[in-house]
């Protein structure tokens, strides 16, 4: 086989039906045009997954796809992505994780690892790059994510890596998730549910192939250079702003002055705290949605709540820094807890804490952090488990549900005890539990009694921890992107303006003045792009935030390409529209759907930073469609940009 760089030009076919596994080259084109990751995984399963699959039947197809520069030196490149049709939504899914998982499979010498069919009886995939086998998971069906994890570990040696659903999984819980690594979770769009659908229980990978690069030395030298950036002690004014700031946010905040986080500030913070450090900020600010998207930070969980829940809450229990594979920032933390019998439990995110605490007006910090763990060891999305929450206790507010329907459990906003519990019966699928597993979409269509209207999500999905009255344009990245309501699929709001992923790269010139909305959404599409790539490159999104980082040196030096910045964007948008095209081909067109009003603030909030705040969307999309090339009627991208993207393929198939 002629030499590769980046890659192995092959990826690993398993059907569960029939048990044969077998590889299959991919050609270099693929690579070049898709890069690898979730893009790779969208023109395979764009070529193979027949229209209409039932996301849950032995049609759709999952797959586990590394970063292009995941398994080499190139720094935040751990990260690892699950593709497939999303039982949540309907639409394209696709989820992505850290750990180091991503490189086990790089080590395996594939690009990815595709299942299709059903087993028959539970199993697990065991591969070490060479001989691939089915083997039965009787003994393991019923444990949680993370005893799995550990049950795995024992009988295939300590350096296995294991990828795994918990009991949400198997009970085809349709916001259930991919664990790996104790606590990394693949959440979004309901993918756990695909594995545990297929009887799939576990992907173990045991390879130690090592990834060819085009210029090893070359890459030893612009990973030092640029990890010995990153690790560098913050100066003596940083230091000050850290301790200053989150004592100031809630005047800040009220002068409405825009707190733009520059790199140098997000290192800091983002070492120190992860991303918790916006758990009590957000609140304030007006970014964390609250009660159900109906309440306002600062009066319903004012700062004497959630500075209870701030990220400094959590540094107390800190055992030690955790990094994924090849990161050199380690936003990650192991905690220990043994208030709550935790001897060792990730630190939750930001979004996590969210939607177990301000969003359901809890201030209990150890409930956030035995929530996380819950979740983790059930394989549960943390951001559709805590927005379910919050619907069924709007529910019980409202009358709709009452103790007769929870079994008891008095659902009122903060109370820690009542949202543990509701957790457990969610994961044991038990009464009320049973309704809420699948969402607040199913759980709205079950109750019924006019509880559609507090059914808080987008196209089947539970919309994250980021209100667009707050940053504008993710109103329109929650409404367009492929998997709806997603907060990761990146705005120009979030990215640009309150983080500086701008700085990412000099070629990016953005318009001077992005207050109106065509010079706006100029941005929106770079930041679509660019998010493209770089996700498919298997970079973490917390290291875009970083500063200048050598994308283009890095990519010379790992597989030999020079790319100009021209050839970057357009992969980006080749990458976004043939994930666009997957859905329209399903009948399915996000463009035309509309977000709930308490999210655009059609239904406005009447006090706090947002008080009256309408986003016109249509505004944006307009837009928006005028500068990706699609129909601004429609939504769908116009014949001659796909061609020009080298989609002519999909062209019959969208019509
Ligand atoms: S920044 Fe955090 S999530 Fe990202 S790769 Fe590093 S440790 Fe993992």
């Amino acid at each position: 086989m002629e030499q590769k760089y980046g890659y192995f030009g092959q990826i690993l076919w398993v059907d569960l039906s029939s048990g044969t596994i077998e590889k299959e080259a991919i050609p270099d084109q693929f690579y070049e045009d898709y890069i690898g990751g979730y893009a790779l995984g969208a023109k395979i399963l764009f070529d193979r997954m027949p229209p209409k699959s039932d996301p849950l039947g032995p049609n759709n197809i999952i797959g586990f796809l590394p970063g292009l520069f995941t398994g080499s030196s190139a720094p935040f490149s751990g990260r690892y992505m699950v593709v497939g049709k999303s039982p949540l939504t309907g639409t394209w899914g696709d989820s992505n994780s850290g750990g180091f998982f991503g490189p086990a499979i790089k080590k395996c010498s594939v690009d990815g690892i595709f299942f299709k069919g059903v087993a028959q009886n539970p199993v697990y995939l065991l591969y070490d790059g060479t001989q691939p086998h089915l083997l039965s998971a009787k003994q393991i069906w019923g444990l949680d994510a993370i005893d799995t994890e550990s049950a795995l570990k024992e009988i295939h040696g300590e350096s296995a890596q294991v990828a795994c659903i918990g009991t949400a999984g198997e009970k085809l819980s349709l916001i259930s998730c991919i664990i790996n690594n104790g606590g990394r979770a693949a959440a979004r769009s309901g993918l756990g549910a695909v594995m545990g659908s297929k009887n799939l229980k576990a992907v173990v990978l045991n390879g130690k192939e090592k990834l060819s690069v085009y210029a090893p030395d070359r890459l030893k030298d612009i990973v030092r250079t640029y990890n010995k950036k990153i690790q560098a002690d913050p100066n003596l004014l940083l230091r000050i702003m850290a301790k200053v700031l989150p004592k100031t946010i809630s005047v800040i905040a009220r002068l409405k002055f825009k707190l733009k986080v520059t790199p140098d500030l997000w290192i800091m913070a983002s070492k120190e705290q992860g991303t918790s450090v916006a758990n009590a900020i957000s609140s304030e600010t007006g970014d964390s949605p609250v009660k159900n998207w109906k309440g306002v930070g600062r009066i319903d969980f004012p700062q004497t709540k959630s500075q209870k829940i701030s990220g400094q809450q959590f540094l107390k229990y800190k055992k030690k820094s955790y990094g994924c594979a090849a990161c050199p920032l380690r936003c990650g933390a192991i905690l220990s807890v043994p208030e709550i019998g935790l001897k060792e439990t990730h630190r939750p995110e930001y979004e996590t804490s969210c939607m177990f605490g301000t969003f359901l007006l809890n201030d209990d910090v150890l409930s956030i952090l035995e929530l996380n763990e819950m979740c983790n060891r059930a394989g549960m999305d943390t951001i559709s488990t805590g927005s379910t929450i919050g619907f069924a206790m709007e529910c019980y507010e409202k009358g709709i549900i009452s103790d007769k329907d929870t079994g008891g459990i008095a659902l009122q906003w903060g109370n820690a005890e009542s949202i543990k519990t509701m957790l457990k019966k969610m994961i044991d699928r038990d009464g009320l539990g049973d309704i809420l597993a699948d969402g607040v979409k199913r759980a709205s269509e079950r109750i019924g009694k006019g509880s559609e209207e507090y059914a808080m999500h987008f196209y089947g999905q539970e919309i994250p921890a980021h209100d667009p009255k707050h940053m504008p344009s993710m109103a329109l990245t929650y409404n367009t992107d492929p998997t709806p309501g997603r907060h990761t699929a990146a705005d120009t709001d979030f990215f640009f303006d309150v983080l500086s992923v701008d700085k990412i790269m000099k070629e990016i010139e953005l318009p001077r003045n992005r207050t109106s909305a065509a010079a706006k959404m100029q941005s929106q599409k770079i930041v679509v792009a660019l998010t493209q790539v770089l996700n498919a490159l298997g970079i973490c999104q917390f290291g875009f935030a970083c500063g200048r980082m050598p994308v283009f040196d890095l990519l010379e030096a790992v597989t030999g390409w020079k790319w100009s910045y021209g050839k970057f964007i357009q992969t980006g948008l080749r990458i976004q529209n043939l994930r666009i095209a997957f859905n329209l081909r399903e009948g399915i067109n996000l463009y035309l759907q509309e977000l709930p009003g308490r999210i655009t603030g059609k239904d406005p909030l009447r006090d706090g930073p947002h008080r009256n705040v309408t986003i016109d969307v249509d505004a944006f999309k307009k837009q928006y469609c005028n500068i990706m090339g699609w129909n601004p009627e429609t939504g769908v991208p116009y014949d001659a940009t796909l061609r020009d993207l080298g989609l002519e393929y999909v062209i019959d198939q969208i019509k």
